[in-house]
């Protein structure tokens, strides 16, 4: 068994983040496969692992617990079955670049989630996806580290995928099987930029987010112009109609564009963030009775 002092680990290292504010990694390694990924969890079983960042928002004072981000090496290989229309993708695989290479290859069932920054793991994990369709329609089986270092290989249906939700829990995803459909590479290009231009409409692309904060709520009760019960509405809707477009705290702003995006500029902590969180949710919560779950993941000192 190899040393623990193989991995090399850096030292107070910015996390980049698509909020693009909040605080470092006291530790972070970069493995690139399975045994470095062992190695990692012997420094530190609480590991933290970062994908791209793009759902993220973390503590201003940084973690201490050790970051992995999977950047290199074979966690970041791609492997295509052009005739049975398969793809084995590493967790570190950008998914916006996968989209576009499988449209080339005329494979389709990706290009609905054009527009969601993602590696493939945290695809998997928070289950990415919208109106055209979500990572589970396309992920067939899952490869991945438990925190004991074992490998676990999980079949699409011993996964617990609902909207916004994998249940891998602490599972280290290492490699996604996808299995896509053949199609006109012409026709996915089509759609693909049907699903762009729609989000360049209605989300603030050209500013740091991530995405959206909060989850779509199901209604209890029937809510005049939002929905019956049993319904899933818009929590942009909600915080548009509770009147929180354009509501600030320090350097971070609910989005005019699309109320369910917070905006954060130049000199925003992540407490801006949090705090405009909580009157947001508040003011949902007094108006609709209704308490908003975060879609964002919050990495907190612990
Ligand atoms: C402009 C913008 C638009 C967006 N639009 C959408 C959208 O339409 N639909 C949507 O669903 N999301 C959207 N998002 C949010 C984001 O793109 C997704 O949640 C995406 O899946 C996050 O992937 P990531 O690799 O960046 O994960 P990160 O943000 O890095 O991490 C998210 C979580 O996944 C965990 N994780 C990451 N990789 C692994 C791994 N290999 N193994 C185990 N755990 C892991 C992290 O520990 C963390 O808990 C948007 C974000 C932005 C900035």
């Amino acid at each position: 068994m190899p040393s623990v002092t193989e991995i090399e680990i850096q030292r107070n290292v910015p996390i980049e983040t698509w909020f693009d504010i909040g605080g470092g990694a006291e530790r972070l390694a970069r493995p690139e496969n399975v045994d470095d990924i062992r190695r990692c969890l012997e420094v530190d079983p609480n590991l933290r692992v970062l994908g791209d960042g793009a759902n993220l928002l973390v503590d201003d004072a940084g973690v201490d617990e050790l970051v992995i981000k999977l950047d290199r090496g074979e966690v970041c290989d791609v492997c295509f079955d052009d005739e049975n229309c398969r793809v084995v993708a590493g967790a570190g695989v950008n998914l916006p670049k996968l989209i576009l290479e499988t449209i080339r290859r005329g494979m389709s069932g990706l290009e609905g989630l054009g527009g969601v920054p993602a590696s493939i793991g945290g695809a998997a994990i928070m289950n990415a996806g919208g109106t055209f369709g979500q990572f589970c329609d396309v992920a067939s089986r899952v490869h991945g580290v438990d925190r004991s270092g074992a490998v676990v290989t999980l079949e699409r249906n011993q996964i617990d995928y609902s909207y916004r939700h994998s249940g891998l829990g602490n599972l280290i995803v290492t490699s996604v099987e996808l299995k896509l459909r053949r199609d006109d590479p012409s026709k996915l290009r089509a759609k693909l930029k049907d699903v762009m231009s729609l989000k360049k409409k209605s989300q603030p692309l050209g500013e740091s987010s991530a995405g959206c904060v909060f989850k779509n709520p199901t209604l209890r009760g029937y809510i005049t112009e939002i929905g019956p019960p049993g319904a899933r509405v818009s929590a942009g809707l909600l915080i548009d109609r509770a009147g929180c477009k354009g509501l600030k705290v320090g350097g971070a702003r609910v989005s005019d564009r699309h109320g369910n995006f917070i905006t954060t500029k130049r000199g925003a902590t992540t407490a801006d963030v949090l705090a405009l969180m909580e009157q947001v949710g508040k003011k949902v919560e007094d108006k609709f009775g209704l308490r908003l779950e975060p879609e964002v993941v919050i990495w907190r000192r612990r």
